[in-house]
C-alpha cells in the first residue's frame, strides 16, 4: 500500500510493504503516527522539523519525506494522470491507462529545471493511492514508477 501526507511544506510517503512495524515512528510522536486511527499519519499533529527526524529514523525507509517545494499535486481522474502544479503551471504529470488488469502507469516526467525535489515520487505516489483506493492493480511500464513498485 502506498500513501501520502501533506502539509502545505512537507510530505511524507508510506510503503506499507516496507514496513516491520518496528514502531520507531510511533514512539518518536503518537499523534503523529499511530497505527490505531485512520489516517495513521496526522501531520497537523506535530511540527515539521521533528516529523523529518522521525521519518529519518524508520530502520526499513517505509517513510521517506520531502519538501513541497510550493509544488500542488492534483490528481485527475477523468485525464487518467496526476499534475504538479507550480504558481498556476503545470511542471510535471504521471499518466495511466485503465486496462482490464487495473492501472498502468506508462509515464511520469517533470519537466527541466524542477528535478530533483521529489515531485515525480510525489505524482508516482498520488496515482497508486487512487489505484489501491478504488481496488485497482497496479502494472507499470514507466521505468521510475516501476522502480518505485519495485524496491
Ligand atoms: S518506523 Fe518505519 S518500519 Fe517502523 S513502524 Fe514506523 S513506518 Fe513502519
Amino acid at each position: 500500500m502506498h500513501r501520502m501526507y501533506e502539509n502545505d511544506d512537507i510530505t511524507v510517503f508510506w510503503d506499507s510493504d516496507k514496513c516491520r512495524h518496528s514502531r520507531v515512528c510511533v514512539s518518536g510522536n503518537s499523534a503523529v503516527f499511530n497505527f490505531a486511527r485512520k489516517p495513521w499519519v496526522m501531520l497537523e499533529n506535530g511540527d515539521n522539523k521533528s516529523i523529518w527526524q522521525i521519518v529519518e529514523r524508520c530502520p526499513t525507509k517505509a517513510l521517506t519525506v520531502t519538501y513541497n517545494h510550493d509544488v500542488k499535486i492534483v490528481f485527475e481522474e477523468e485525464n487518467k494522470r496526476s499534475v504538479a502544479i507550480l504558481n498556476g503551471e503545470i511542471i510535471g504529470e504521471c499518466d495511466y491507462a485503465v486496462t482490464p488488469e487495473g492501472f498502468e502507469v506508462f509515464h511520469t516526467e517533470v519537466r527541466p529545471g524542477h528535478e530533483g525535489k521529489g515531485i515525480a515520487k510525489r505524482l508516482v505516489f498520488k496515482v497508486f493511492e487512487a489505484a489501491e483506493r478504488s481496488r485497482q492493480k497496479i502494472n507499470a511500464t514507466c521505468s521510475y514508477a516501476k522502480k518505485l513498485l519495485e524496491s
